[in-house]
């Protein structure tokens, strides 16, 4: 259930077992609401209902809980929602490329189930206090070279939180699986015999190309696609595999491959690709400072040194670039005159 409202010192009645009802006591809380909580029927007292506007019942038992309340005289508003899942689990959730309204609906139904979130950088922040009012975020965000909470101690905090019974969400950039360290918190679950569910999540290596004009495949141009981690240089046989990527018109995207970039195009042309191939590299995609820098392996060191590129960007490489262009229309008008 989604709670904007501002209750500020409004009384309101949170009826239901306590493991059930947390989260409503949490978002009623976190709404400013004086929360007045309730486990059984029969503990309903005048006490409990002076001046209260509105009563909450958690769980299935809505009859008993409504006879109590008429028994008490009480006349308020009574609103139902279910009683909150079990905690003692971890749901890794896949927060896409940014933009709030990118998160999935399975995502923000395990935000709303949340006790506590651990939130990365590059995940939706905004849309947590929106979706989870009354959890406990934890910021664990890296930025390239600092991390201010190592993975390891990240993976203990998870571990430590649901062990106590809470029920955990780690918020992840993207796809938890896409370069997003969710098998080693999968393992890290795992051994300590944590139940873990995986949201999956909206991927940049796909999306942010595509929020500039660009499709990682195109029929009759690009069927195939491999997305790489720039993180550390590459080796040259992966940079053989790339070139033999790009000589059968393949697409490749390189994540977190700024840094990296004037590693990468040399050594793909030394591998033998084209110093023509068209490349671009699309930075912030989904907000208002969304940049596309559009080159070729030649060029890009100075094309990318001269506009500033920084981190996070998605690196693309191969002919569909040109739909980043201003050949667009006279490439899409040739490719399609060929097939389809
Ligand atoms: N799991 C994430 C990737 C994590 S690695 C996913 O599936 O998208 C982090 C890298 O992703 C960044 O360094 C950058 O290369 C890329 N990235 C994520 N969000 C981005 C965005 N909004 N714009 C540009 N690049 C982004």
């Amino acid at each position: 259930m989604l709670l904007t409202a501002d209750l500020t010192d409004v009384p309101v009645l949170v009826l239901g077992d306590p493991a059930d009802a947390r989260r409503a006591h949490h978002r009623y809380t976190a709404a400013g609401a004086e929360v007045r909580a309730v486990a059984d029927p029969a503990e309903l007292g005048p006490a409990a209902l002076e001046g209260v506007a509105l009563a909450v019942i958690v769980g299935t038992a809505l009859r008993r809980w409504r006879d109590a309340l008429d028994r008490a005289g009480a006349r308020v508003p009574v609103v139902q929602e279910p009683a909150a899942r079990p905690g003692g689990r971890v749901t890794l959730v896949g927060g896409g490329p940014g933009a709030d309204d990118l998160l999935t609906v399975r995502a923000v139904q395990a935000l709303q189930d949340a006790d506590v979130v651990f939130v990365d950088r590059l995940a939706p922040s905004g849309a947590v206090d929106l979706v989870a009012p009354g959890a406990e975020v934890v910021p664990v965000g890296k930025t390239p070279g600092h991390h201010p909470v190592p993975q390891s101690r990240i993976q203990e905090l998870m571990v430590e939180h649901a062990l106590a019974g809470r029920a955990v969400v780690r918020l992840k950039g993207g796809d938890p699986y896409v370069f997003g360290r969710g098998a080693e918190e999968l393992a890290a679950c795992a051994a300590h015999g944590i139940p873990v569910d995986v949201v999956p999540g909206i991927t940049s290596a796909v999306s942010v190309p595509g929020a500039a004009g660009i499709p990682v495949t195109f029929r009759d141009v690009s069927r195939m696609f491999t997305v790489a981690s720039g993180h550390v240089p590459f080796s040259e046989a992966e940079l053989a595999h790339f070139a033999g990527l790009g000589a059968a018109g393949g697409t490749l995207v390189v994540l977190m491959g700024v840094a990296n970039l004037p590693h990468l195009v040399a050594g793909l042309v030394r591998a033998g690709a084209d110093p023509a191939t068209p490349l671009a590299v699309v930075e912030r995609g989904f907000t208002q400072r969304q940049r596309s820098t559009v080159s070729t392996l030649a060029r890009a060191v100075e094309d990318c040194a001269a506009a500033g590129c920084g981190s996070p960007a998605v690196v693309v490489v191969g002919p569909v670039v040109r739909l980043a262009t201003a050949e667009r229309d006279a490439f899409l008008a040739e490719v399609t005159a060929h097939g389809c």
